[in-house]
């Protein structure tokens, strides 16, 4: 039997790519910011309704030369439910993350707790978008404005995704996207950062390409993270039928969300303020062992049996990394609810040519535990 994966990586059609990659083989330029790489910039502003956009080779070194653009100090606010590169970012930086808990219904940071672990040392807050459901950004806004911090989301999960019909990375200092294959929209890899104040750009493009400004004059001390054609090209190519693609996230959404939402101790992690138009990048899904009498590993275990693969995303917290261990309090204490999350979440199949005989064939699996 074939193996369904948590997702799948999407890829035009063939000839589209060769067709817009034709021109690079008389041109012979490959990258440093080529016209496709500036097309990509410019069509990426107008789908994510933002005034700016920096492309890097991939979300990660974006989202630290953000943070090195940021010229931040000491600590940072964030969570431990994420992926590895929030914290890594944070601590390559020579920054201590200080881990704040997050929502049960939705995953993100929880505003409420933000304050208290406000010190002297705090410089920002460095907030995660996860499965595309958003933070509430205004909030997290007043509490960076009352005491002076900037704010810059991993928004790696959130592409395309709106708040009252203004794009997500309008609100904070910076966002940065991952367009890496396994998500919604991919450059092969890539990543992209958002500003709001284009000072950041000039900073953003020096830290990515060595600070080479000309010929002869070399003015910051950057490194190298630029996106090359290849990868811009695919993104032209794919962001054509990302619309199309969503809808179709969408549809298969509605009918795990049909099947599971009824079930007492089942619960789908989707935000549902109407505010949010929301981009279906992941299908999050809680299990409570309690009332269920099984629990989510035990779930995984009986998919995986089906030739289903679904994630633990996110598992485990990056505070309880091997890296991070010895220095990170114990996240039962500081994180509970980011611990409690982490081992009875799974994160199930969805991408947009899934077939939803096989999302009504994985809720009847579900069912059967
Ligand atoms: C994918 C991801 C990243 C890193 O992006 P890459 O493009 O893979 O480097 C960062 N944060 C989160 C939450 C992610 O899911």
């Amino acid at each position: 039997m074939k193996k369904i994966y948590v997702t799948k990586s999407s890829l035009p059609p063939f000839e589209e790519y060769v067709k817009e990659i034709e021109s690079i083989w008389s041109t012979h330029l490959l990258t440093n910011m080529g016209e496709k790489h500036n097309n990509l910039e410019q069509e990426l502003c107008n789908f994510l309704k933002v005034d700016n956009i920096s492309l890097f080779t991939n979300g990660h070194l974006a989202l630290e030369m953000a943070l090195q653009a940021a010229e931040l100090e000491g600590e940072v606010i964030t969570t431990p439910f994420t992926f590895a590169s929030t914290t890594h970012a944070i601590v390559r930086n020579g920054l201590s993350p200080i881990f704040c808990d997050i929502k049960r219904d939705t995953c993100v940071i929880d505003e409420d707790k933000i304050e208290p672990l406000i010190t002297e040392k705090t410089s920002a807050i460095l907030p995660v978008h996860v499965y595309g459901n958003i933070c509430n950004v205004e909030k997290i806004q007043k509490i960076a404005n009352k005491h002076s911090l900037k704010v810059i989301y991993d928004a790696a999960h959130a592409f395309g995704v709106e708040y009252k019909s203004q794009g997500i990375a309008q609100y904070g200092d910076m966002s940065m996207f991952s367009l890496h294959a396994t998500k919604v929209f991919n450059t092969i890899e890539g990543g992209a950062i958002s500003c709001n104040d284009a000072d950041y750009m000039s900073k953003l493009y020096n830290l990515k390409n060595f600070g080479i400004k000309d010929a002869e004059h070399v003015i910051a001390v950057g490194g190298n993270a630029k996106m090359n054609e290849f990868q811009a090209a695919m993104g032209l190519c794919n962001l054509k039928y990302l619309s199309a693609q969503i809808n179709a996230r969408k549809l298969l959404v509605n009918v795990y969300e049909k099947e599971l939402n009824g079930i007492e101790g089942i619960r789908v992690l989707t935000d549902k303020n109407s505010d949010i138009k929301q981009n279906y990048a992941y299908m999050p899904v809680y299990f409570d062992s309690a009332v269920l009498g099984v629990n989510r590993d035990e779930i995984a275990n009986k998919l995986q049996e089906n030739f289903i693969i679904p994630r633990k995303y996110f598992y485990p917290l990056t505070s309880e990394f091997d890296c991070y261990k010895k220095q990170s309090p114990d996240c039962e204490c500081t994180t509970p609810i980011a611990k409690h999350m982490s081992e009875n979440v799974l994160t199930l199949p969805l991408y947009p040519d899934l077939q939803s005989q096989d999302v009504l064939r994985i809720c009847d699996i579900i069912k059967s535990c």
